[in-house]
């Protein structure tokens, strides 16, 4: 233990992901850095919701709902807007099921560029649309899905005029492997498993990417086996086709025809993992366990893996003493509605006296 008079360490000046492991990523001397000091988010060790699955191993919560724009796309917008300023971009776009348009829009605020989001009309949490639309982005919402957003702006992107910031854009992965590198920094080790939600499937390529180059590097002596989950309404890469119309309440993972499907095809190959599918149900539940065991508020979308996790400790795969990280991709502020919705508890109403208070609370 610490002694209470131990004059406390300064904490350094984090400057963002680029430059922290600059060494790791495509920039120079020279590259205009943008940044909204994005990254070092929290590991949190969470033996409650250990007990709560009832398994006998480490588990530790990456919180990347704590980046600046309130998930993980942070990482891969500060590397995507960067390269775009540096080779002179006027417009960024991305299509987004709503985390990638409030990232994009912040960054490009931020980088001074015009930035158009296309969006799944109705299918957004109302956070993230808030986000878009603060930021200054040029909103346009579809009567379509996600899918359909992401091949308009495949085909804008080839006019040459605008630069697509979607996780098709290579520079994407590059920042989101840091995810990685901060886990290994903040264990001291690789996990042994790493659990996380797949909708698109950028983000498991990237931390598959990222663990293979920190090893590489000698910076840890394995990898995890890697964990992906899908929505069952919303499974192509688990039930190994398109899905024309994905349904699930975890709107961050409504996609149909995953751009980065072989990525992580190859990151469940090579890091001798799985990816499967779980229940809207299950789903719902997991999101609840986490917020009241761990005071942890996620998105739906993270509770994927989760109850992903709870599905694999029953089935006997995770061995006691495991160490196991699961990354929560978005704070559980993005989509108040479907929180309101969910939560078991409604508020209790009374008129403004001490003895009804108390009555309710039951003094
Ligand atoms: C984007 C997103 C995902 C899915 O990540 P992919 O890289 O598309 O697989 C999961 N959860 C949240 C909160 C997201 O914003």
């Amino acid at each position: 233990m610490m002694s209470t008079t131990a004059t406390p360490e300064p904490i350094p000046y984090w400057r963002g992901l680029i430059r922290q492991y600059a060494s790791f990523l495509p920039v120079e001397e020279d590259t205009p850095i943008v940044s909204l000091h994005e990254g070092n988010t929290p590991l949190i060790h969470c033996e409650r919701l250990v007990k709560a699955i009832g398994g006998e191993f480490d588990l530790y919560l990456k919180f990347e709902g704590l980046n600046p724009t309130a998930s993980f796309k942070d990482r891969g917008m500060t590397m995507a807007m960067t390269k775009a300023v540096e080779k002179g971009a006027q417009v960024v776009i991305c299509a987004s099921t709503g985390n990638t348009s409030a990232s994009a829009a912040a960054y490009a605020a931020r980088a001074k560029l015009k930035c158009v989001v296309i969006l799944p009309d109705g299918n957004i949490a109302m956070g993230k649309l808030a986000q878009a639309l603060m930021y200054g982005a040029q909103t346009i919402a579809i009567r379509g899905n996600f899918d359909e957003a992401l091949n308009i702006v495949r085909e804008l992107g080839e006019t040459g005029k605008v630069e697509i910031v979607n996780s098709i854009n290579p520079f994407r992965i590059e920042g989101q492997k840091t995810a990685s590198f901060e886990i290994c920094d903040q264990l001291g080790r690789a996990p042994d498993f790493h659990f996380l939600p797949v909708g698109n499937a950028g983000n498991i390529t990237a931390y598959w990417k990222g663990y293979q180059e920190y090893h590489q590097s000698g910076r840890v002596s394995s990898t995890p086996a890697m964990c992906g989950y899908q929505a069952a309404g919303s499974a192509p890469i688990v039930d190994g086709h398109p899905v024309e119309s994905p349904e699930t309440l975890a709107t961050a993972i409504r996609i149909g025809n995953p751009a980065s499907w072989k990525g992580a095809l190859n990151a469940l190959e090579q890091s001798s993992g799985w990816i499967d599918k779980v229940t809207d149900e299950a789903i719902v539940e997991a999101y609840k366990l986490v917020a009241s065991t761990e005071g942890v508020f996620v998105e739906p979308a993270c509770a994927a893996p989760l109850a992903g996790l709870i599905q694999s400790v029953k089935a006997g795969r995770i061995p006691a003493g495991s160490v196991v990280t699961a990354t929560m991709t978005g704070h559980g502020l993005k989509d108040p509605d479907r929180a309101i919705g969910c939560a078991a508890q409604k508020p209790d109403v009374c008129e403004p006296h001490l003895e009804d208070v108390s009555r309710l609370i039951g003094l």
